[in-house]
């Protein structure tokens, strides 16, 4: 991987281990709440794994084996992607249905956390053998998902192609209702949502620009001028890299899978240019007029703000002291680690963690489900003036709550942490537990 593995080995970037930690840094901060609600809080409700043999194209029989785990439904149906990937098992899918939860809450969205996958190699299978899983899976999942009880969505190596086979194959078995609200990310024409493609970049810079305009950052109260590296070049990556110019920052370094590129003399990278690029040669990387630099280098470059938008666990022990950014904006999921966390707290650099700045895409998927119910299309101005206001909304939420952490709480010491990170979970799980109190336990 490219920023190498911490000193401590792969354990430390175990998703499992990571959401475990924040969970515990968290509520430490929810005074009384007794031992086997802090349990229904953090572990899962619903765990499925399935085995699915599927025809391959040349006619021999293979096995698959797909999980999909409700985390939790306090606030309603589970939502959560649908992952295609080699490493994808049953801890990763808990952990990341934990994140959904926590995700959702904070957002407000009337959903619990859900996650699911299937280990494989989509790289390795045509499309005709990716649908036949998707379909396989999704008939085996049987009522498991549903408009109400969970709705899928698209996740690594997933698009709107595999969530149209989700919506068919479910429509197929439930004839005569709108099935449509069953699964998001869904193609345009199949009853998508407009902005959705791009809503997770999107909410990236609103929730930074909101945090930056509520003192976050001192001396830095707004993305003019603000100098930005940005580590990964898809989806969330390129549409941060092109909104940003438009408030006024510079995007002075960019990086795929293959490298990065930093602009000549400090100045901003020409985006066409490295778009233009991107689509000739397949990488950013050996863009005339730029230097190429390695993602290790990009994590460590002097500048105002870093986005990790491409992996999980790219800041850890081994490289936090050499980050030089004042501010990390996690577009990834999970890319620091909790032991990150800790160095560079000390060093007095923020973090807003994923759970608030990559909501945007839940956000719009929510907006999609609601469009679905409602037999209805939504204008992009609408789109955007909503998730706007969904993101300044949860935004002002944490830094209020961060800034009402005890003063002389040893920051990170391990005792009580008092971090962007904790001050999001804190919000979300003050909110489940509310609900938890309000609806009591059944029976
Ligand atoms: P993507 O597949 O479109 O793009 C990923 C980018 O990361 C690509 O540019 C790829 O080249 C780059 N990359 C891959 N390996 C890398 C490496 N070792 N070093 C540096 N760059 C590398 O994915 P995406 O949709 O942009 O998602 C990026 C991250 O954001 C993921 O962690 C994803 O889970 C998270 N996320 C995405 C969404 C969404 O709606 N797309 C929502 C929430 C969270």
């Amino acid at each position: 991987m490219a920023a190498g593995l911490p000193p401590g080995g792969a354990w430390e970037l175990a998703p499992v281990r990571i959401v475990r930690a924040q969970f515990a840094r968290a509520s430490r901060h929810l005074d009384h709440l007794e031992p086997g609600l802090v349990d229904y809080l953090r572990l899962p409700l619903r765990t499925i794994t399935i085995n699915l043999p599927v025809e391959m194209d040349d006619g021999h029989v293979e096995n698959f084996v797909g999980y999909r785990v409700l985390h939790n439904s306090l606030l309603g149906p589970g939502k959560g992607g649908i992952r295609f990937h080699p490493e994808v098992s049953l801890e990763e899918v808990s952990a990341l249905a934990a994140l959904m939860t926590w995700k959702c809450a904070l957002v407000r969205l009337p959903f619990g956390g859900a996650k699911g996958g299937v280990t494989c190699d989509p790289k390795q299978l045509s499309r005709r053998e990716q649908r036949r899983i998707t379909r396989r899976f999704i008939a085996d999942l049987g009522d498991n998902i549903g408009p109400y009880t969970d709705i899928p969505a698209p996740d690594m190596y997933t698009d709107a192609q595999t969530m149209a086979w989700v919506y068919d194959t479910y429509d197929n078995m439930h004839p005569g209702t709108n099935n449509l609200p069953v699964v998001t990310g869904k193609p345009l024409e199949l009853g998508g949502s407009k902005g959705r493609n791009e809503a997770t970049g999107r909410g990236v810079v609103l929730a930074l620009e909101r945090a930056l305009s509520l003192g976050v950052l001192p001396g830095l109260d707004g993305l003019d001028g603000a100098r930005v590296a940005i580590q990964g070049f898809g989806e969330v990556g390129r549409v941060a890299a092109r909104l940003l110019p438009e408030r006024g920052a510079q995007v002075i370094a960019i990086s795929d899978s293959r490298g990065g590129v930093l602009a000549e003399d400090g100045d901003s990278l020409d985006l066409d240019a490295v778009t233009a690029h991107k689509a000739d040669m397949g990488t950013v990387v050996g863009l005339p007029e730029t230097r190429s630099i390695t993602n290790d280098d990009l994590l460590a470059l002097p500048c105002d703000l870093l986005i990790p938008a491409a992996l999980g666990g790219q800041i850890h022990a081994g490289n936090a002291a050499g980050v030089q950014a004042r501010l990390i904006v996690e577009g990834a999921n999970r890319p620091v680690t909790p032991e990150a966390d800790d160095i560079l707290t000390r060093r007095g650099i923020q973090v807003l963690p994923d759970i608030l700045a990559n909501a945007g895409g839940v956000t719009v998927s929510y907006y999609e489900w609601v469009q679905n119910i409602e037999h209805h299309s939504w204008p992009l101005d609408d789109i955007h003036g909503r998730l706007r206001a969904r993101i300044n909304d949860a935004t002002d939420r944490v830094v209020a709550r961060w800034r009402g952490f005890p003063a002389d709480c040893p920051e990170s010491s391990g005792e009580l942490c008092t971090d962007l990170r904790t001050a999001s979970l804190v919000e979300a799980l003050q909110r489940l537990r509310l609900v938890v109190e309000q609806r009591g336990i059944w029976p």
